[in-house]
């Protein structure tokens, strides 16, 4: 559910969703994606905060895993003001250890528009950050490392971080699996080291399948450089299941 599009078919009129306006819905439009046939329609035209794009279904399938890798981000469901990147992957990642801590009445945020409560999971910040390039003084950019900014992240992968992926395969006598990042086949790979036995199995069996390259992911960890000499840039240990989630078309 891209937020970019374009107006004419050889993609020189790029559009963003939040710039539409009413007379704007009921028009084709065309996948933000080179070379992706893909017709688009505009949804909830002129809500500057939930207009997105969606493929028309009468039309041409999308080229690329990526065309729809955006969510549809909803900011009036959240309190921007609340978001803290690093105490929300704390508990995402440390699910046992981190203390739930209680807000008192006096925290509550004066300012910032949206509602109550804070963006809790992994897929709502990744959303958050298809959409938006600067979210409670925070930058998207370093928050996910995907396609976009690939250049900025080839080399190495260093801190807590939401990375886009998808499956390559299991690393021998380990129970740790290899990554194709940002996809497959393009980009680097990166290491996924489950902290048990049991939590490995239940993803080796959800990786397995023909299509599982292309199976576009994203998992949040605190990631470390790899000493691997090249064989993947970082890798990361999951003790959770809520740090990663699988990416629908
Ligand atoms: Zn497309």
């Amino acid at each position: 559910m891209p937020y970019k599009a374009y107006r004419d078919i050889n993609k020189t009129l790029e559009i963003k969703a939040h710039d539409t306006t009413i007379v704007d819905v009921g028009k084709i439009f065309y996948c933000h994606t080179k070379d992706c046939k893909a017709e688009m329609s505009l949804v909830s035209g002129g809500d500057p905060e939930r207009a997105h794009f969606r493929r028309r279904s009468s039309g041409p399938k999308h080229a690329s895993v990526f065309c729809t890798a955006d969510g549809i981000f909803d900011p009036t469901k959240y309190n921007e003001s609340k978001f803290n990147f690093n105490d929300i992957s704390d508990k995402l990642i440390n699910p046992i250890s981190s203390s739930r801590r209680k807000v008192g009445k006096g925290t509550r945020a004066l300012t910032g528009g949206g509602g109550e409560k804070s963006i809790s999971t992994i897929f709502q910040i990744y959303c958050m950050c298809r959409k938006y390039d600067i979210y409670n003084n925070y930058l998207s950019d370093n928050i996910l490392a995907d396609e976009r900014n690939f250049d900025r992240y080839r080399n190495g992968i260093v801190g807590k971080k939401i990375v886009q992926c998808t499956p390559y395969h299991k690393f021998q006598d380990e129970f740790a699996y290899k990554m194709n990042y940002p996809s497959y086949p393009n980009g680097k790979h990166i290491k996924l080291n489950f902290s048990t036995e049991k939590l490995f199995w239940d993803y080796y069996n959800k990786f397995k399948g023909e299509k599982k390259y292309k199976e576009l992911m994203i998992v949040l960890g605190n990631w470390t450089l790899s000493q691997s000499n090249e064989e993947y840039i970082s890798e990361c240990t999951i003790n959770s299941n809520r740090q990663i989630h699988f990416l629908k078309k």
